[in-house]
């Protein structure tokens, strides 16, 4: 496994508090700052005195509270920790946060009876575990998984308690959380409270999370004789100033995300706790319309030894727009002190500094936080201790505990975290925060995802994606809500083709990057590998549904086949069938496949649905419908079918279509038909890119 930056942290403050636990504290106070070495080797390397022995880690640190969590875009770790100092506050439960990845498991039957192991854990795509949470799974859904003591039952002494994170639009709702909730019952472990299930699916996974918690609060401190006091906030995190340093000194962190950043000693492999600096080779719209827009982005990773493969998704690491920036600096009064240099350190042993320091509240605003994601409701019930005057406490209060106003004020509107402040104060400057709790609260900036669009057969060094810019207007707000990832591509793209307001909708970013390292016009980036690949046969036929931005992958999918064609390779049937709203107005790729087609003849045919032209709103599941005769047919001949896009409504439709057309063709029933659809899945016949 690769070494990520945060292990190393983590790793750096083990090996500190270990070597003081055996030197019986000699050693403290005379180690350096452990975040600026400890960032040295973050490519990978041994982890040494780090211990994956998670009752001794507790033992040792003192816990009795663990909180896993298998996370992928950070919002179960966000969760992970919100219960973790929650527990602490309110119930003075001494707990940590673990990353599944970091511990084994097959000690777990020699959890100590008297603690407690909570798992917070998102599935991920078709029903999977998340990257960090995969050598968990597979360990505990085993039929016999190997623990090291073999008293029945294996887990009789473990209490535990359940929370997953999933989105009822994917077939395998929740599956990681319901699965592990199974086997360790099956095992003898004893839950507490229910096995709760968020549903972003619904949108309403915060308050489902809200929801689960309280009487999960209640059966634990039940159960383990804890008594609730009154929950005061502790900071997580120190930050002190650091007067010797300036923003200019080599050792300050201004947005790298690693000391080989820092230092200008950046290697491989790249990865999503280390990218590579892309320079982008190519930006232009795809869209011909005034109001909206789609980027045809490429880079170039040949300065790197980094591969992808045809239907891999390519990871963008953006960052905050100026404006956001400084809308936060400044409703927290810290303006002033956009540049001061701190250092930031974990108070206790187990949490983690999710960026590298010494560094200054800028960088962090700038390249490290969500600042500009939806605003969590728990989050200001925290928050409210702080306000500036007790007008301004009370309606935080009543936000944090008041679903429906809290809807009403803040999400309604798409509110970040400055503009409900803002809100909030009517302008007034919050300048009790201690600012510990934006990096507990906040999540950590993210790396968005995007599918693929070309061939690693054509362009092994050439990565493009097609992203569709977030922009839209929200009821009752007077400025665009933005994306932040997408418009900070469009921003780069403008840049690249010295276009006349070289900023996105006036957003203004920070296109140099820290240092100005990101000179010319370069972006951040990882490939994330994915199960999303043609048959290994070229002769196969393949059914290929990408409306919208969907048909990015499948660009990549027509380009290779159309490569293996004119290199006299025999290729397979390859219809695609592509949606979006009028042809003259966002039919995306439409000249290559024409191209592509003068390759490929009658192998390739391209089936379009456009939705606002004419009286009727044609989708593509429509027209798989009206095709039903020859779908059934190819899908007999076992073509694989490939369905990229929007996961919520248009690749459940198809899904169902499929079923229908599938009953209808064979004169089987319509539950037959269903379950012939999952049998494709499970055998990889059918696959889904979703999100
Ligand atoms: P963000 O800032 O992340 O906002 C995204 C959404 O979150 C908003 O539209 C809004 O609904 C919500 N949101 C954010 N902030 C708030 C707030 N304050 N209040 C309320 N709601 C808020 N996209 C493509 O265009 N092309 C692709 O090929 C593609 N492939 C993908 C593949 C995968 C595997 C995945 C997971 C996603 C893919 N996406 C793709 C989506 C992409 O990753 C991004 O989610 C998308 O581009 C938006 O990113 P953003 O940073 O611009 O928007």
């Amino acid at each position: 496994a690769q070494l990520d930056t945060l292990d190393i942290i983590v790793l750096a403050v083990i090996l500190i508090t270990t070597t003081a636990y055996f030197t019986k504290g000699k050693v403290w106070g005379v180690t350096k700052d452990p975040y600026a070495s400890s960032f040295a080797n973050a490519n990978g390397g041994a982890k040494p005195g780090k211990t994956r022995n998670i009752v001794e880690k507790m033992e040792e640190s003192g816990k009795n509270c663990v909180i896993f969590y298998g996370s992928q875009t950070g919002t179960a770790e966000d969760y992970a920790s919100r219960l973790a100092k929650e527990g602490k506050s309110r119930f003075g439960l001494e707990t940590m946060v673990a990353d599944l990845e970091e511990y084994d498991y097959d000690n777990l039957d020699s959890f100590p009876e008297d603690k407690v192991a909570m798992f917070v854990l998102a599935t991920y795509g078709e029903g999977e575990p998340t990257d960090n949470a995969v050598d968990f799974y597979e360990f505990i859904t085993a039929e016999e998984p190997s623990f090291s003591n073999s008293n029945e039952p294996l887990l009789g002494n473990l209490t535990y308690v359940a929370f997953g994170l999933g989105n009822n639009t994917y077939e395998h709702y929740n599956s990681m959380v319901r699965n592990v909730d199974k086997a360790l019952e099956k095992f003898g472990a004893h839950r507490v409270g229910e096995a709760g299930e968020g549903d972003d699916g619904a949108g309403t996974m915060e308050e489902d999370f809200l929801a689960w918690k309280d009487p999960m609060w209640a059966a634990l401190a039940e159960k383990m004789n804890l008594e609730e006091r009154e929950a005061v906030y502790e900071p997580i995190f120190s930050i002190v100033e650091r007067d010797n340093l300036t923003k200019d000194s080599p050792e300050v962190y201004l947005g790298e995300p690693n000391k080989m950043h820092l230092e200008g000693t950046t290697k491989g492999p790249f990865n999503a706790h280390n990218p590579y600096i892309a320079p982008i080779s190519e930006s232009r719209e795809l869209f011909n319309v005034k109001d909206r827009n789609c980027l045809h982005l490429e880079v170039d990773i040949s300065g790197s030894n980094m591969s992808y493969q045809t239907g891999d998704h390519l990871a963008i690491w953006p960052t905050n727009p100026g404006q956001e920036v400084d809308e936060m600096l400044n409703i927290l009064d810290l303006k002033d002190k956009q540049d001061t240099v701190i250092s930031v350190k974990a108070l206790e042993p187990t949490a983690k500094v999710p960026f590298p320091a010494p560094t200054t509240y800028d960088a962090i605003i700038r390249y490290h936080l969500e600042i500009c994601a939806p605003v969590s409701r728990q989050f200001l019930g925290t928050l409210a201790a702080f306000a500036p005057d007790e007008s301004i406490k009370a309606e935080m209060v009543k936000l944090g505990s008041d679903k429906d106003y809290f809807h009403d004020k803040i999400s309604k509107n798409h509110y970040n975290i400055s503009r409900t402040l803002s809100v909030v104060s009517n302008g007034q400057k919050w300048t009790n925060i201690p600012f510990s709790a934006f990096i507990e609260g906040l999540t950590k900036l993210q790396p968005r995802y995007y599918s693929i669009s070309s061939s690693s057969m054509v362009q092994p060094k050439k990565i493009s994606v097609t992203a569709v810019v977030e922009n839209q207007l929200i009821p009752g707000r007077s400025d665009a809500f933005k994306g932040v990832a997408t418009n900070y591509l469009f921003a780069l793209k403008q840049k690249q083709n010295g276009e006349p307001n070289p900023e996105a909708f006036g957003l203004t970013y920070e296109l140099m990057g820290p240092r100005n390292k990101y000179d010319g016009i370069h972006v951040p980036v990882h490939v994330r590998h994915s199960n999303f690949k043609l048959p290994s046969d070229p002769t196969k036929p393949i059914i290929l549904v990408g409306p919208g931005t969907g048909v990015a992958p499948m660009r990549g999918f027509v380009q290779e086949r159309a490569n293996q064609a004119a290199s006299g390779e025999t290729v397979g049937k390859t219809i695609l069938f592509f949606g979006c709203r009028k042809r003259a107005e966002d039919f995306l790729y439409e000249s290559e496949w024409e191209e592509y087609k003068k390759v490929l003849g009658d192998k390739f045919e391209l089936v379009t649905a456009f939705s606002r032209q004419g009286a009727k709103k044609v989708y593509v599941q429509h027209r798989l419908k009206e095709r039903a005769k020859e779908i059934n047919e190819l899908l007999q001949q076992k073509a694989y079918i490939y369905v990229c896009g929007d996961a919520a409504n248009m690749a459940r439709e198809v899904n169902t279509v499929l079923g229908q057309i599938i009953a209808e063709q064979r004169g089987v029933s319509e539950s037959k038909g269903e379950e012939i659809v999952k049998n494709m899945r499970a055998a990889n016949q059918y696959q889904e890119d979703v999100w």
